[in-house]
């Protein structure tokens, strides 16, 4: 009986261990996650600042990014849109960086 019980705790002790081993892996796939995606916004928010702005931001939106000023750069859900994304749109539309008339 004591041997029994020894062993189960050996047992859940070995268990725990790996799930310990797997959250630690968990958190450093998210840290490196966070960390893309970061990067990721920077690379989308360089390239908003370079010229083509609306044309680049319009087919981010298409893409599933978000263009807003709130959440620039995340994922959007593509089945519905952002209010803050298309009014930003609209706006810049409106007044074109460069026209070529
Ligand atoms: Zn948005």
């Amino acid at each position: 009986m004591g041997i029994k019980i020894l062993q189960a705790v050996v047992e859940l002790e070995a268990k725990l261990k790996a799930i310990l081993e797997e959250v630690q892996e968990l958190k450093r796939y998210a840290s490196a996650l966070e960390q893309q995606n970061e990067q990721l916004r920077a690379k989308l928010y360089a390239q908003q600042e370079h010229g083509k702005a609306y044309e680049n931001l319009a087919k981010l939106y298409e893409e599933g990014f978000h263009v807003c000023h709130a959440h620039f750069g995340r994922f959007r859900s593509q089945e519905e849109d952002c209010l803050f994304c298309l009014s930003f749109l609209r706006k810049n539309q409106k007044e074109p960086a460069e026209k070529r008339e």
